[in-house]
C-alpha cells in the first residue's frame, strides 16, 4: 500500500472510526471521516486534527467528489449505505477497521469468533497470552479498537482479537494464526439475512491462514466441523459431547487433551468457576489455544482456575435469603438464553424480553417451560413472549411494565434455593442503551432490595 498517494474514507465516528482514522493519518493517508451525527455529539473529534472537507457529518458524503482508494468501514455501519454500494460498485474496496490494523501485524495474530462466548473465550485467551510472558494485547470486538495498539508489538508479540461477523465480513489479507470458531447458531439475521450468509462471514476467519497456521473448531456443531475440511490450517477440534481421539474433550469429569493416542488431562470440570455446558466449549477452545501457544497442561490449568465469568455473562450478583442471583444481561439471543437456563439444577425465575432482534423464540421458551418456576416478562417483545409461552404451556407468566417492576416481581417470586436469573433473549435497546446499563441496574436492584453495598 502506497498511503502518502490514498485518499482513504473511514466511516463511523466511534472508536474504531477515531482510531483507523488516526493510524492512517500516521501511516500519511489523506483521511476523510464521515458519520451521520453531527460534530458536537462526537466525543473527541475534535482531536483528530480534521477540518473542512475532510468531515462530513450529519449527511452522506459524495463518493465521486472524494474519489477515495479505500473506504474503512465501522461494524456498526450497515456495508449496503447507498453510498458504500455505490463505491463498491465502482471497484473501491471496503475494508473493516481489523483489516487496517493487522493486515501488515508482525505479531502472532490469534482470533476469536463465534455466535456465543467470543468475550469470554477472548478473555481467557487473553489471560492464557499473558501467562506465556510474552508482550500480549486483547482488542476488537471486546470493545476497542485494534488499530494503534499493536503496532509496536513486534514479532515476540500476541494479538487476541474478538473478531465478529461484520468485521470479518470485510478483511481482505488478514490472517489470522491461530483462527477459533466456537459455535454458529442464530443471530444478527436482521443484518446478514440468512444464516448460511452469516456463517460464510464468520467462516473468512480462516481465508488467508496457511499450513503454519492452527484453526480450533468445534465439532459440535456440523456447519462448524465442516470448515475444518476447508482451512489450509491444521486443525484441532473441540468436543463438549465426546472424547476426540485428537483434540480437546471430555473424558467423564475431566476435560482431556488427547493426541497420538495419549490423553492427557487438563483440569477437571468442577475446577472450573464457570458454569454451564456451554463455557466448556469457551474453556477448550482456550486449553487448545493454550497449548498451540506453548504453555504445558499446569500453566492452562492454573489461570482456568483463577477464572471467573466475565460482567454480564452468568455473573454472580449475589446469594441473598438462599436466593442465588445471575445477571446474564448479554444473554441477548435465544441460544445464550437457554445455554444460562442448563446451567443451574435450582427453580429458576427468569426474567426475559427487551427488543428481539428477529429471532425465533419458540426453542427458548420450551427450554423455560423445563426449567422456570415463574416468567417475568418486561420489554417490547413482552407481548409477543407471552403469546408464544401460552401456547406452549407455560403457567406462570407475570408481566412487568418496566425493568424496576421485572426486577420486583422476579424477587417477589423466588423462595430460597432458587436462582433469579436475567437472561433476556433480547437485546436491551428498547429501554437501555446498552446490555451493561440493564445488567448494572439489575445489580444494583437487587442489592439494593437486601441493604448491600452497590
Ligand atoms: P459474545 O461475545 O459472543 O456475545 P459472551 O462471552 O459475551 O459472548 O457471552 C454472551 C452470552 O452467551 C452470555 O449470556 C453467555 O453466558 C452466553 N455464552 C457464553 N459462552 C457461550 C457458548 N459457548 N454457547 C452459548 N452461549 C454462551
Amino acid at each position: 500500500m502506497n498511503w502518502p498517494e490514498m485518499n482513504v474514507l473511514v466511516v463511523g465516528a466511534g472508536k474504531s472510526g477515531k482510531a483507523a482514522v488516526q493510524k492512517l493519518l500516521d501511516l500519511g493517508a489523506e483521511v476523510f471521516l464521515t458519520d451521520r451525527q453531527q460534530t458536537d455529539q462526537i466525543e473527541g473529534i475534535n482531536e483528530l486534527g480534521l477540518a473542512g472537507d475532510r468531515l462530513i457529518l450529519g449527511r452522506d458524503p459524495d463518493v465521486t467528489a472524494i474519489k477515495p482508494d479505500l473506504i474503512v468501514l465501522s461494524p456498526g455501519i450497515s456495508p449496503e449505505l447507498a453510498f458504500i454500494r455505490e463505491a463498491t460498485e465502482k471497484g473501491i474496496p471496503v475494508w473493516s477497521e481489523v483489516e487496517l490494523a493487522l493486515r501488515d501485524c508482525q505479531a502472532l495474530v490469534v482470533g476469536i469468533t463465534g455466535s456465543n462466548g467470543k468475550t469470554t473465550t477472548t478473555t481467557l485467551i487473553g489471560e492464557l497470552a499473558k501467562k506465556t510472558g510474552r508482550p500480549a494485547v486483547v482488542a476488537g470486538n471486546i470493545g476497542t479498537a485494534i488499530s494503534g495498539k499493536v503496532e509496536g508489538l513486534g514479532s515476540r508479540g500476541i494479538v487476541v482479537a474478538e473478531l465478529s461477523s461484520f468485521q470479518l465480513e470485510l478483511i481482505d489479507r488478514l490472517r489470522v494464526n491461530i483462527a477459533v470458531l466456537i459455535n454458529i447458531t442464530p443471530d444478527h439475521l436482521d443484518r446478514h439475512g440468512t444464516l448460511e450468509n452469516y456463517a460464510a462471514a464468520k467462516a473468512r476467519i480462516f481465508e488467508n491462514q496457511t499450513g503454519k497456521d492452527l484453526a480450533v473448531l468445534s465439532w459440535d456443531y456440523p456447519m462448524v466441523r465442516e470448515y475444518g475440511k476447508i482451512t489450509q490450517a491444521r486443525v484441532t477440534y473441540i468436543s463438549t459431547e465426546e472424547l476426540l481421539a485428537d483434540g480437546i474433550g471430555l473424558s467423564g469429569n475431566d476435560l482431556v487433551w488427547s493426541r497420538d493416542g495419549k490423553t492427557t488431562k487438563i483440569i477437571a470440570r468442577n475446577e472450573l468457576q464457570l458454569r454451564g455446558k456451554h463455557n466448556l466449549e469457551n474453556v477448550m477452545c482456550g486449553i487448545a489455544v493454550g497449548l498451540e501457544m506453548g504453555l504445558s497442561g499446569p500453566q492452562i490449568a492454573e489461570v482456568l482456575r483463577g477464572f471467573a465469568p466475565v460482567a454480564h455473562r452468568q455473573e454472580v450478583v449475589g446469594s441473598y435469603d438462599g436466593i442465588l442471583y445471575i445477571n446474564d444481561s448479554k444473554g441477548t439471543n435465544p441460544d445464550s438464553a437457554i445455554k444460562a437456563l442448563q446451567s443451574y439444577e435450582e427453580p429458576i425465575v427468569l426474567i426475559a424480553g427487551g427488543k428481539n432482534k428477529g429471532l425465533d423464540m419458540t426453542e427458548f421458551l420450551e427450554e423455560a417451560k423445563k426449567r422456570v418456576k415463574s416468567l417475568v416478562l418486561v420489554g417490547k417483545a413482552a407481548d409477543d413472549l407471552e403469546i408464544i409461552a401460552k401456547k406452549i404451556g407455560i403457567k406462570n407468566i407475570i408481566k412487568a411494565v418496566d425493568f424496576e417492576d421485572c426486577v420486583d416481581k422476579a424477587i417477589a417470586e423466588a423462595a430460597k434455593g432458587d436462582v433469579v436469573l436475567l437472561s433476556p433473549a433480547c437485546t436491551s435497546w428498547d429501554m437501555f442503551k446498552s446490555y451493561e446499563e440493564r445488567g448494572e441496574l439489575f445489580k444494583t436492584l437487587v442489592r439494593k432490595h437486601y441493604s448491600k453495598p452497590i
